[in-house]
């Protein structure tokens, strides 16, 4: 029952970033944060591209428990270091209810991830945490139930949620997961929330990132948040979605000359 479009505002005050209809948001950082130098240079990539926001995982919900879990607290440390470093606010994941407190103190926005859409005790939590969250669409959720997963945090009395479609499982192998383009403008007719659109998780290969992306802008989505790695091949996590600097430099031209959504 909300009569506009809503703006979540991102970062520390007088440093704040818009995220909603007056605006295209780029987010652009590493999957995992994964040593100092290497997060600093992933930002440095991503804030001369024209991101505005740094996005990193210290707490990785892998599928595999054998994978790289990310630095934890000390991954949530090198990210203020380099937010002081570049003033770009940074969103991360939360993974856990108990370390809600630990990552709000810390990042800019908290992000829930698809395999934690439906955690009602985390929704809850950050819901009560006082920072906005980006919320990321269950991979085999539906609209309503990722909407609802929004309404448990918005109960708590925290509107400053953005939602982002991150591809969902469907029968078809090439991508890793399908985008659900129609989702932007389904849910933008059905929810007053900023609405954007992770291409590197719904593809899990990087030459789609551009055509995604574009995807993404074309159908009005508030923005997009992508990856970006300053040596792919050696990342910890998801290196074969990863952009590097030039190629992110050509997302933001490519986004950059499309024309506006009248
Ligand atoms: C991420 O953004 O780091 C991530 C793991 O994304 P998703 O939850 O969409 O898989």
């Amino acid at each position: 029952h909300h009569p506009d479009r809503s703006t979540v505002w991102v970062g520390q005050p007088g440093h704040q970033v818009p995220i909603g209809p007056d605006t295209f948001t780029f987010i652009a950082g590493p999957c995992a944060v994964e040593t100092p130098e290497q997060t600093l240079e992933a930002a440095r990539m991503a804030k001369s591209a024209g991101a505005t926001i740094l996005r990193g995982g210290a707490f990785k919900p892998r599928t595999s428990p054998y994978a790289f879990q990310g630095l934890g607290l000390a991954g949530l440390e090198i990210l203020v270091d380099v937010r002081r470093v570049t003033g770009l606010p940074i969103v991360t994941e939360v993974v856990d209810a108990r370390d809600v407190p630990v990552v709000a103190e810390h990042a800019d926005m908290l992000q829930i991830g698809t395999r934690n859409m439906a955690n009602f005790g985390l929704l809850q939590a950050v819901g009560d945490a006082g920072k906005p969250v980006l919320l990321k669409r269950g991979m085999t959720a539906t609209i309503e139930e990722w909407l609802m997963a929004a309404e448990y945090i918005a109960q708590r009395g925290n509107l400053d949620v953005v939602l982002c479609e991150r591809g969902i499982r469907t029968f078809e192998p090439a991508t890793r997961n399908t985008l659900d383009i129609s989702a932007v403008p389904v849910v933008q007719a059905t929810s007053h929330l900023p609405v954007i659109v992770d291409p590197s998780h719904a593809a899990g290969r990087k030459d789609l990132v551009v055509p995604l992306s574009r995807a993404a802008i074309a159908v009005g989505a508030d923005g997009v948040i992508v990856d970006v790695h300053p040596d792919p091949e050696t990342a910890l996590c998801d290196g074969p979605q990863a952009l590097l600097g030039t190629e992110l430099r050509e997302l933001a031209q490519a986004v950059r000359r499309l024309p506006p959504m009248v």
